[in-house]
């Protein structure tokens, strides 16, 4: 009865003191209790397979013990400091992330969100750049703080409330949904199990894609710019990928035009694609500016901007950056901690394994469901995107998805949601998952499909 009337009370305080812009997923919204590494657990006991990691976040596992036994030290040691004082757990922190990336990306302010990364992030490419201009994909979701909103063209993220001056959107070279499909499913191992769904040309997909790249900056921005921002897999809009070798010929362009790149690792950093550390090496280019958030801290607030000696010191030379809390001695601590595990652990390693495991097993959902349009990603960051058929591509009604999400979770499997139209499932569980939970989530997904199909027969 208690735990009846708590879920009562919880919502309906949710309903009249927190923001009304966000309600939580499923008609009867999940009361969680507690997490343990890939599990949550609601007040009644009932446990859930977390495959989407609280929005790509949880990188470890929740509640690691690990890391919460570094944090528990810190508590006792000491919470806070500020900038001008130094604290060795900060500065270990630094060293050892900093050793994480390639030269000559080595200095790091930090922050407490992806939203004020990308904010600095920007105003390095413009103090760095003496330009204005700022380009992102459209699809891209960069942060939600007025100087970012510019950056983010996704959904209601564009407002008629103004922000963003000087920032530009170009075409989204989506190999799904773009006009010249694309090539990255070449070398995916997906491809061994599911027909080409590219246009027999689809080699020259990247070409097309990178023309209207050009056009964006021969028409749309000053003749010079600031930079460009991508993320390399995009996250909010439902993990959508770029012919293999856009990024690069597209950071060419830009530098050329005296602009700087950067890697939004928000969602993508910390092993999680699993051939690589960091996204943009997947693409083999290599950014002046890298943003990493989320995943960076398995939950704690936190987040970095990682930069070249060059940048910082044109940034320093415009302005005096300040942040109360970002680098305090628990965040770093949890950093450092997280970066350990992730080691130790080989969970790079098994976003690799697990990760390519879980894209071939879902891959099949696409050949025996009408609906499920494509299956894509990259380690474990794979998305599960749903068409009303194969043929047209339109996504599926959002009651439709509604339905087949709360099934899911009805069978306890937790996943996210993406895309324009919320048509893609995000699956992103915490990098310590196992083959035989992927197991799991495959027959909770292919149950809830077939229900769907009963449905749609009757
Ligand atoms: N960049 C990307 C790629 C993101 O996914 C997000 C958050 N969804 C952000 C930036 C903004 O991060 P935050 O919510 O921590 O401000």
């Amino acid at each position: 009865r208690y735990q009846s009337l708590a879920y009562d009370r919880v919502l309906e305080i949710h309903k009249q003191h927190l923001s009304p812009i966000l309600m939580p997923y499923f008609s009867e919204p999940l009361l969680l209790h507690q997490g343990h590494m890939e599990w949550l657990f609601d007040y009644e006991g009932k446990r859930y397979l977390d495959f989407f990691s609280g929005i790509v976040t949880v990188s470890v596992g929740h509640c690691h013990p690990k890391v919460n036994a570094v944090a528990q030290k810190q508590l006792g040691r000491l919470w806070h400091t500020s900038a001008f004082f130094v604290h060795p757990p900060i500065h270990e922190y630094a060293e050892k992330l900093s050793a994480l990336l390639p030269e000559p990306l080595k200095v790091i302010f930090f922050v407490n969100s992806g939203s004020e990364a990308n904010d600095l992030a920007m105003l390095m490419a413009r103090a760095h750049s003496n330009n204005t201009d700022i380009i992102s994909f459209r699809g891209a979701y960069h942060g939600c703080s007025p100087y970012t909103l510019g950056l983010s063209n996704i959904m209601s993220f564009k407002t008629k409330l103004p922000s963003g001056l000087g920032c530009q959107s170009t075409m989204c070279p989506d190999v799904f949904h773009g006009p010249w499909g694309g090539s990255h499913c070449r070398d995916s191992p997906v491809q061994t199990i599911r027909k080409c769904s590219c246009a027999p040309d689809c080699c020259q997909a990247k070409d097309q894609y990178i023309e209207q790249f050009k056009d964006t900056l021969n028409t749309s921005v000053a003749k010079s710019i600031a930079g460009f921002f991508a993320e390399p897999i995009q996250g909010v809009n439902g993990f959508v990928q770029y012919p293999k070798g856009f990024l690069k010929e597209a950071f060419e362009l830009v530098r050329e035009r005296g602009g700087v790149c950067i890697a939004d690792e928000v969602q993508t950093g910390f092993g999680r694609l699993g051939s690589h550390f960091w996204g943009f090496q997947t693409h083999g280019v290599l950014p002046d500016i890298v943003t990493m958030a989320k995943g960076i801290a398995n939950g704690f607030p936190m987040a970095a901007v990682v930069t070249t000696p060059d940048v910082a010191k044109s940034l320093a030379k415009c302005l005096l950056h300040f942040s109360t809390f970002g680098g305090n001695p628990m965040a770093c601590a949890i950093g450092s901690a997280v970066l350990e595990v992730i080691k130790e652990e080989n969970l790079q390693e098994n976003s690799q394994e697990v990760g390519t495991y879980m894209l071939l097993k879902f891959a099949k959902l696409r050949d025996e469901f009408e609906i499920v349009g494509d299956v894509r990603g990259k380690g474990l960051m794979v998305g599960i995107e749903l068409v009303k058929d194969k043929m047209s591509r339109q996504p599926l009604p959002r009651e439709e998805v509604n339905q087949i999400h709360q099934d899911c979770k009805h069978m306890g499997l937790i996943i996210g949601r993406g895309g324009i139209f919320s048509q893609t499932f995000r699956i992103a569980p915490p990098m310590c998952v196992t083959k035989s939970e992927v197991d799991f989530a495959t027959e909770v997904l292919r149950s809830a499909l077939i229900q769907h199909t009963e449905r749609r027969a009757k």
